[in-house]
């Protein structure tokens, strides 16, 4: 008796040992297919690096960033993501998802979820815009102390309470290159990557800031046809319906007279309607309005039933409808300025 159930209790044992292989085996390549996806395609979801992080957790209590010893790169927001897709595209050793959704828009009011948070805690590095748009930053260092934070605000010529930086081209291209340096800085302490491998993922994402800044600079050619076209015009004035074209004013020379900021869903007093449009009247020439197609529709309608001004609207190059995609910036910002040069003509 005594002897059979030793033997039962040991092919019990053996059983349990032969699963917990099967299982860790089963999960090795889940984490291994989603870091793999991640890096070739840059589309990492969310979840699916949440998934790869909570089955890590689960099996090794020493290294929760990333998976098989990828650097874990998140970024906040929209315009900040899809930065990452163009500096980091084809970087081996480099894993890279966003925080929100590519609908999520302006962080402003944003607060963190648990998710979030689970997120965060299997970062390297935290890519940021600044300024204050990420209110919740002061939370994430709180509570990740190790993290290494990417301002990408540090250097960016900023207007006052303003912090839409990236609406102006040569802020983002700034802003693309504070996060090139970041991501290099922590790669280059050694926990990810060594000798040549390290060598060619930096040399990569030099040549791929180059590549994205030329593009860039592609925007700031057609900018500076603006800046031209605007200085032999005798009407700079404007009026913005989204504090975000400020930065564009700025670019492109443009004299700002009145603002609304229509930033999100509220309701506008018949007073403010009653001032912009006399801000409209009085100012001569017609001040140009700049609105952005979803709220600031509306109000582009009123003014120019009431005044007969020009409204543009224009793409704040922070959300999508869904997709991420890596060009995203440079062709809606083309869009934006080939609408201001046409306005101009
Ligand atoms: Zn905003």
């Amino acid at each position: 008796m005594k002897k059979n159930h030793k033997s039962l209790f040991i092919a019990i044992f053996l059983a349990v040992l032969v699963v917990a292989a099967l299982f860790i085996v089963n999960v090795g390549r889940t984490t291994k297919n989603s870091g793999t996806d991640a890096a070739e395609d840059g589309t990492a979801s969310k979840s699916e690096t949440e998934n790869s992080s909570d089955t890590s957790d689960e099996n090794s209590s020493e290294d929760t960033n990333g998976s098989e010893g990828k650097m874990l790169v998140v970024t906040s927001f929209y315009p900040m993501y899809i930065g990452a897709m163009n500096l980091l595209d084809g970087v081996e050793g480099i894993e890279y998802v966003n925080l929100t959704e590519p609908t999520t828009g302006c962080l402003h009011d944003y607060t963190l979820t648990t998710e979030d948070m689970k997120l965060l805690s299997t970062a390297d590095v935290f890519v940021y815009n600044g300024g204050g748009i990420e209110n919740f930053i002061s939370d994430v260092v709180s509570a990740y102390p190790e993290l290494t934070m990417v301002d990408t605000s540090s250097q960016v010529e900023a207007l006052e309470d303003n912090a839409h930086y990236w609406m102006s081209v040569s802020n983002y291209m700034t802003q693309m290159e504070e996060m090139a340096e970041g991501i290099k800085a922590e790669l280059s302490q050694g926990n990810y990557l060594s000798g040549d491998a390290l060598d060619q993922a930096i040399l990569l994402i030099d040549e791929n800031l180059a590549t994205y800044e030329g593009k860039l600079a592609g925007l700031q050619e057609t900018e500076q046809e603006i800046a031209d076209a605007l200085a032999d015009s005798e009407n700079t004035n404007l009026v913005i319906f989204h504090e975000a074209y400020a930065y564009l004013a700025m670019d492109l020379g443009y004299n700002i007279v009145g603002d609304m900021d229509l930033d999100e869903e509220r309701q506008v007093s018949a007073s403010e309607v009653e001032e912009i449009i006399s801000v409209l009247n009085e100012n001569d020439p017609m001040p140009l309005v700049f609105a952005d197609p979803v709220y600031g529709e509306d109000m582009g309608q009123t003014v120019s039933e009431e005044t007969g001004c020009s409204v543009l609207y224009l793409d704040t190059l922070v959300q999508s409808n869904g997709e991420y995609e890596k060009n995203s910036y440079v062709e809606k910002m083309s869009e934006n300025l080939s609408a201001i040069l046409e306005a101009l003509q």
